[in-house]
């Protein structure tokens, strides 16, 4: 095995462990290796290492590498924040976009949609540490903002996507985790179920699992630091 293949096993097992400590069935959380700026041949590794799912940033970069490693038993995440004129190009290319962050940028995947008669799996990405610096719609209007983007016909909301403020201390992240998963089943009782839950990095995924992450997104962990952001 390679060190990436060694790298995604340990993440997996570290996974794992979280889940049980809690009680989840480890097949409830869902690696999703974070392949932006990697160059093909490494990400070909991790696919061949177990990784089923690659998370990209950007819709170019993104393109190029679906075009060269392809989607066959590879499902591609949009994890990164999306331009409304980026939406043309997301149907064909991802299986799940996590940062759906504004009414408007829904309505725009929509109407893309409803023109090549498809629909786009979508995540809610919710401010949960109301950073400035961090896209997401402040937790206060997620109620709104699921509501009204549930009545668009090519869109399904399957859960919600948070990037808490970066802290050393993954205990520290743990609040924002523990929060989201509240604001998630208080949303289910308000008549939106929300089953996937996107929140975890390289630092601190054990605690987003712990905190009920079904969906954890690890990137350097995996392929070592990145030069570029
Ligand atoms: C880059 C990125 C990650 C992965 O970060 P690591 O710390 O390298 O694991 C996760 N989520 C988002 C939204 C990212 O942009």
């Amino acid at each position: 095995m390679s060190d990436i293949q060694n790298r995604i096993a340990e993440v997996k097992e570290k996974i794992r462990l979280a889940a049980q400590r809690k009680n989840r069935p480890p097949e409830g959380v869902r690696l999703v290796a974070v392949s932006k700026t990697v160059e093909i041949d490494r990400i070909r590794e991790a696919v061949e290492g177990g990784a089923i799912i690659l998370g990209e940033s950007r819709v170019q970069e993104a393109r190029d590498k679906i075009q060269a490693l392809g989607r066959e038993g590879i499902q591609w995440h949009l994890i990164g924040h999306l331009q409304k004129n980026k939406v043309k190009y997301i149907y064909g290319l991802f299986d799940l976009v996590h940062s759906v962050d504004s009414l408007e940028l829904a309505e725009e995947i929509n109407h893309r949609g409803a023109l090549m008669n498809r629909r786009m799996d979508i995540l809610v990405q919710v401010n949960i540490g109301h950073d400035q610096a961090k896209f997401g719609t402040d937790p206060e209007k997620a109620l709104d903002l699921v509501k009204k983007i549930s009545r668009l016909k090519n869109l399904s909301v399957k859960g919600l996507m948070a990037i808490p403020p970066y802290y050393e201390d993954p205990e520290e992240s743990r609040p924002h985790y523990t929060a989201l998963r509240e604001l998630r089943d208080w949303l289910t009782t308000q008549g939106f179920g929300l089953p996937e839950l996107s929140m975890g990095m390289s630092h601190d995924f054990e605690a987003a699992v712990e905190e009920g992450a079904t969906l954890v997104r690890v990137g350097s962990a995996i392929f070592g630091e990145r030069i570029h952001v």
